[in-house]
């Protein structure tokens, strides 16, 4: 799940070469085409070790190049094909010549430099400085972030919960990441929920052989327990017990508790009524989902790490049809960076964009256009078309225009830009209204059934 997978090589042989050839083409427009040729291209893909991508290189010099300027790019591009692989490791083919052994025995071998100490469990790449705020998330990353900085001294636990692919568990490892940096003496344990159960099973059935002293050892005596998708104690009594009793004695003890959960403590069930109310005891704080500025921040950062080169018009397009879950958003990002890359574009357009996402995006109010928005909300305000596109400015008018490009914009999957163009406008006008009709909706019911009105109508229902 969310922890770092290891890879049954067994049945990976034939998936290597693919990976390796996805790899490549992430790679190629990021380098110039004679470093690609002579460098990457060259490369054979020969083994996997644990999280080691193993690719054979022809030359020691070549491993040498290889390790100073590309080990980064390469680890990246492979990755991103295959996420569980976080390492890269050359080697130098069978066959070489015996002046290249020579050379490798005399040469300095220069180290690349490690991107994380190898002990640490946590991902490098979820950080808080990769951690996008916005509205919806700056509680629970204020709250995260002073966890961080004290542990053990305030908000235990925090109780983070929120929808899939909301940054949960960026957030607990980025709470890992910063303990581990500041005070690398500190005990942190990270565990999957599954992990928990599967380690407390095997306690259990290895009990004689003190193993489940062992598994006390582990969880009750860190500094920082932090456990990630919680809600999968549910039915699961022996280990709710456990559980129980290791939160008591950490917070006894000043120890730091974080927890996650795709839902609120109250709404886990079934669940231990004490563990609920440990759960509530702390502070607890929502994800949420984030809104259309955050999302479009959220890609750009992406872009910027990954060193994507993408328009903002495909971007807007991205986050527009990509309303619940970033790590969906992601995905769908690195699909469309892939294929316009497969295109031999040097940014990624809007146009194939679209192309690369039209089977993934199933929206069901594909039959709606704009047009068809337009219509009803003429209908529904009274007013002519020529006036709500028109550059005419009554209070009325205004707003019926304010509620076209939120309904256009909740209803199909539209850049926020050619949005505005429908209106002469451009995008940051259509955000504006957007949040304005959405604000006014949470404190406005009387317009918030009307709109909701006009949307059976739209979809003619
Ligand atoms: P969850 O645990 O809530 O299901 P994750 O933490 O695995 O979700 O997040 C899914 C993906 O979305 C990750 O790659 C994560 O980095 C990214 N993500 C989510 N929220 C943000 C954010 N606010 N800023 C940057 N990246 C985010
Ligand atoms: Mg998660």
């Amino acid at each position: 799940m969310n922890e770092i997978n290891f890879i049954d090589t067994t049945d990976i042989e034939i998936d290597l070469k693919k990976i390796w050839e996805e790899a490549k083409h992430l790679l190629e427009p990021l380098v110039s085409s004679v470093t690609y040729d002579v460098w990457i291209a060259t490369l054979d893909p020969v083994d996997l070790k644990g999280n080691t991508l193993v690719l054979s290189t022809p030359s020691f010099s070549s491993q040498n190049v290889l390790n100073q300027k590309y080990k980064n790019y390469i680890t990246d591009s492979v990755n991103k094909i295959h996420s569980a692989i976080t390492e890269v490791e050359f080697i130098i083919a069978s066959g070489e010549d015996e002046e290249q052994q020579a050379l490798k025995q005399s040469a300095p071998v220069i180290e690349s430099p490690k991107k994380k100490p190898v002990s640490s469990c946590f991902n490098p790449k979820f950080t808080f400085d990769n951690f996008v705020v916005g509205s919806s998330n700056q509680f629970v990353a204020a709250a995260a972030k002073a966890v961080a900085e004290r542990p053990g001294t305030n908000c235990n636990p925090l109780f983070i919960w929120g929808g899939v692919g909301l940054g949960k568990t960026h957030l607990l490892h980025a709470i890992g990441n910063e303990i581990l940096e500041k005070k690398k003496d500190l005990n942190v344990v990270y565990v999957t929920t599954e992990k928990f159960t599967n380690d407390l099973i095997s306690s259990i059935q290895n009990s004689k052989k003190g193993a489940n002293s062992d598994f006390r050892e582990k969880y009750r005596t860190c500094d920082v327990l932090i456990v990630d998708d919680i809600q999968f104690i549910i039915n699961k009594n022996s280990v709710q017990e456990e559980f129980f009793h290791t939160f008591n004695e950490l917070v006894m003890n000043g120890k730091q508790i974080v927890i996650s959960s795709d839902k609120m403590p109250k709404d886990i069930n079934p669940l231990e009524e004490r563990l609920k109310s440990r759960f509530e005891s702390g502070l607890i704080a929502d994800v949420g989902v984030p809104d259309i500025e955050t999302r479009i921040a959220i890609i750009n950062k992406k872009a910027q790490l990954e060193r994507y080169n993408i328009s903002r018009e495909a971007v807007e397009y991205i986050a527009e049809i990509s309303k619940t879950n970033i790590r969906e958003m992601e995905g769908r990002l690195s699909r469309a960076v892939f294929y316009s890359g497969l295109l031999g574009e040097s940014i990624t357009s809007l146009e194939t964009t679209r192309e690369a996402l039209k089977d993934m995006v199933t929206e069901d109010n594909s039959e709606i256009d704009a047009n068809k928005v337009l219509e009803c909300v003429c209908k529904f305000y009274n007013i002519k078309k020529e006036e709500l596109l028109a550059r005419k400015r009554t209070k009325e008018i205004a707003m019926a225009r304010q509620v076209a490009m939120y309904l256009i914009s909740d209803l199909i999957a539209m850049p926020l830009a050619s949005i505005g163009n429908i209106f002469g406008k451009d995008h940051a006008t259509v955000i504006y209204a957007k949040n304005k009709i959405t604000d006014d909706m949470a404190t406005n019911k009387k317009l918030a059934i009307e709109i909701n009105d006009m949307k059976q109508m739209i979809k003619g229902k």
